[in-house]
């Protein structure tokens, strides 16, 4: 079994959503809208995505603040050292301390000519996040999280390797790994053996992607190092252009990969939304998560 031994087989299911920094005015109000939507599922904690290199730092700045002082959700503002000196990177967690920030999803983050191209540290940079969880610890008064990789990262040699990666990054301090998405429970339960057999101590804490789009997912995971197997064209087939019964499916094939982790001792799942809530939403119905009404902050409680 995955189970933390602190964990029963009844505990509640505790979830945390991902966003992303809109990148337009409609983006942003679907953005709102979604994590109004969302609230009520009472998460541990909500991330923002934030662009390797900077390039979403104005628009991850805004989302966070927003989302810690007007929607008063715990809220991890994500960061990368990819192409910025030391300097610079310290910069931006200091800008996020501001904001009211204190847990930091730690990335390398990909070079600016995008995924696949070669990886040159900056020299005066953090060359990894590792090093970067080391940076952040010496600043001190962040709760940490960083990437694990249940099908190696594209760039590593094999699955070992990614583990090295993970064991430093929980050797330097990191509170918890959030995985990339994966559809095969089995695959992340064999990758659990080699990490916690490798002195890997810290929650990994599963991404789920539910599927809005086969078709998309499929050249977004190529890039990404996610396999999606074959028994998803199968669910999806037919529905092409039916979007209510694709809906249905994708609900259903979220909800029964997050209740087989739940059989395996898994309570805590992160949720890559894509700043859709509808989906989400069925997801959660189905798995008999319940929903807590949130108060905004100022809001009298
Ligand atoms: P690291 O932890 O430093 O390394 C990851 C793996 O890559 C290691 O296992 C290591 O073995 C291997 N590796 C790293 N460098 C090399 C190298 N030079 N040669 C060989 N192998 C190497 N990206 C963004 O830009 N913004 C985000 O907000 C963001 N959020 C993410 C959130 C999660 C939960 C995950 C899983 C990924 C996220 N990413 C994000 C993607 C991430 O930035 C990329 O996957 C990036 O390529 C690696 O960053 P990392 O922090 O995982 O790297």
């Amino acid at each position: 079994t995955l189970a933390s031994p602190a964990h029963g087989p009844d505990e509640q299911l505790r979830i945390s959503f991902e966003f992303f920094p809109p990148k337009s005015p409609d983006m942003e109000d679907q953005l709102w809208q979604t994590v109004d939507d969302l609230s009520d599922w009472n998460p541990d904690f909500v991330s923002v995505t934030y662009g390797a290199g900077g390039t979403t730092k104005a628009p991850t700045f805004a989302a966070v603040e927003r989302l810690i002082s007007v929607n008063g959700l715990p809220t991890a503002s994500h960061l990368t050292c990819v192409d910025a000196d030391k300097a610079e990177t310290h910069k931006v967690i200091e800008d996020l301390r501001a904001l009211g920030v204190r847990h930091i999803v730690a990335l390398r983050g990909d070079p600016a000519a995008g995924i696949g191209t070669a990886y040159a540290p900056h020299p005066n940079g953090y060359a990894n996040a590792a090093e970067l969880v080391v940076g952040l610890k010496e600043i001190g008064g962040f709760e940490i999280s960083v990437s694990a990789y249940p099908e190696k990262h594209p760039e590593s040699a094999d699955v070992a390797r990614d583990i090295e990666m993970l064991k430093r990054k929980a050797d330097a301090g990191a509170d918890r790994a959030l995985t990339q998405f994966f559809f095969d429970n089995d695959v992340f339960e064999r990758y659990m053996d080699q990490v916690r057999a490798a002195g890997v101590k810290i929650p990994v804490i599963p991404g789920i992607m539910p599927i809005q789009n086969l078709t998309q997912l499929k050249r977004f995971a190529s890039r990404c190092g996610s396999s999606v197997p074959s028994f998803l064209d199968a669910r999806f087939a037919g529905y092409d252009d039916k979007p209510e019964d694709r809906a249905k499916v994708a609900a259903d094939v979220a909800a029964e990969q997050i209740e087989d982790l739940r059989r395996r001792g898994i309570h805590d799942i992160h949720l890559y939304t894509m700043n859709r809530s509808a989906l989400v939403s069925a997801v959660l119905e189905k798995v008999g998560k319940v929903k807590v009404k949130r108060a905004q902050a100022g809001a009298a409680a």
